[in-house]
């Protein structure tokens, strides 16, 4: 048998180069459902059961993410992440959830980890994921009411992430940062530190269009300028003054690591972004749209008319066809910047558009390394 030759990379970077010279479908997400017991102000996906039962596309049942898991094991799935809204809401969830491992899958799920009790966590110990990925909000009720809208929930939270982990599963903490919960941003790092969990903060929230199609560039969120305030703060507590002063070297230099991003999107040879969505990876929404990415309103295929593999072709096609603007190609901060056309659609209403936003956000960064470097030498 020949090895492949990885070139010291670990394996899934060459599975995923592969796959996307392929048009292999590595890497699902399957949205479970839009419904969550938190109503979070900058949520892009949130829906109550009502709206859910009035939509004119029903939600997907069992036996369909059945059929898809099957089909889509087959054109090669192999990394599945399980969402929502709140998955564990959704009526069959542990009754899936066995079955998908059971098919082999390698599966993570998104969580805001209020509805993970003993029980659950005995039943993810029969049957573990690849990992549990908890959104942590804040420091205390008082800022999961303000965000979240949901009273008496920061115990839950913290008792479910100190319970899984105890019990020795895979655990990453996500923090979407707003500024309902800024004032808790140095607890959050300082509560992962001392648990030696994973953490990525985002300070960028996109636009709601899939909720609200009239929300284009808007968002209950940080200005630009905040947005990378609140960026520059996290990433100096969570790796240090050192690593902190490497990182605006690097964006005087006119190249910063993308942030905010899953490690999987970033190329290990040349850190630019290297997105799969469309090519090797792929989101299917609970009322059963298949798309390039859960960011995304466009393109997309219709998977309840369609049989996975000949959705996937169609998606593929149409994913190669998207443009970004010729500004942002020529643009001397592009690697800075790293824009997207998640980015760009939500921003502008087209992949064409100019993300301003992300424009100004940029330039922020590029006043702080710059002005550190000033106070440094001086
Ligand atoms: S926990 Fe997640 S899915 Fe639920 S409302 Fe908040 S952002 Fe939306
Ligand atoms: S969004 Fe703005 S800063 Fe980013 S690449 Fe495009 S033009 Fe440049």
């Amino acid at each position: 048998m020949i090895e492949p030759n990885t070139g010291g990379r670990p394996l899934t970077d060459y599975l995923y180069a592969k796959a996307c010279r392929l048009k292999i479908p590595l890497n699902g997400t399957f949205e479970l459902s839009p419904v969550c017991n938190f109503a979070c102000r900058m949520c892009y996906v949130r829906k109550t059961e009502k709206e859910v039962q009035c939509s004119p596309r029903p939600i997907l049942t069992l036996d369909d993410w059945l059929k898809i898991a099957r089909e889509a094991r087959e054109a090669g799935m192999l990394d599945l992440l399980l969402t929502g809204g709140e998955p564990l809401l959704w009526p069959d969830f542990w009754e899936l959830y066995d079955q998908l491992i059971d098919m082999g899958f390698l599966i993570s799920i998104n969580t805001n980890g209020s509805l993970i009790d003993d029980e659950a966590i005995r039943h993810f110990l029969q049957k573990p994921p690849k990992r549990i990925n908890i959104t942590l909000y804040g420091a205390s009720d008082e800022t999961y009411r303000r965000l979240c809208g949901t009273p008496g929930v920061f115990d839950r939270v913290d008792r479910a992430i100190r319970g899984l982990l105890d019990a020795g599963l895979t655990v990453k903490l996500n923090c979407s940062l707003t500024p309902e919960n800024a004032c808790d941003i140095d607890w959050i790092v300082d509560y992962a530190k001392a648990r030696s969990t994973v953490l990525s903060v985002s300070t960028y929230m996109f636009p709601p269009i899939r909720r609200d199609p009239d929300r284009i560039g808007e968002n209950e969120r940080f200005t630009a300028e905040e947005s990378t305030r609140y960026l520059m703060r996290y990433l100096q507590r969570s790796r240090g003054e050192a690593l902190y002063r490497g990182y605006l070297q690097s964006i005087r230099d006119g190249y910063a690591e993308p942030q905010g991003l899953d490690a999987d999107c970033i190329d290990p040879e040349d850190g630019h972004i290297r997105c799969r969505a469309g090519s090797a990876s792929f989101w299917i929404t609970w009322d059963g749209w298949l798309l390039p990415c859960g960011m995304m309103t466009q393109p997309k295929v219709d998977i309840k008319k369609h049989s996975f593999p000949d959705a996937w072709r169609q998606l593929t096609e149409m994913s190669a066809a998207v443009r970004l603007s010729g500004v942002c190609d020529k643009c001397p901060d592009r690697d800075i910047c790293h824009p997207c056309a998640a980015i760009a659609y939500a921003e502008t209403g087209t992949f064409t558009g100019i993300p301003t936003y992300r424009c100004r956000a940029v330039q922020q960064m590029c006043r702080i390394a710059s002005e550190y470097n000033q106070v440094s030498k001086t």
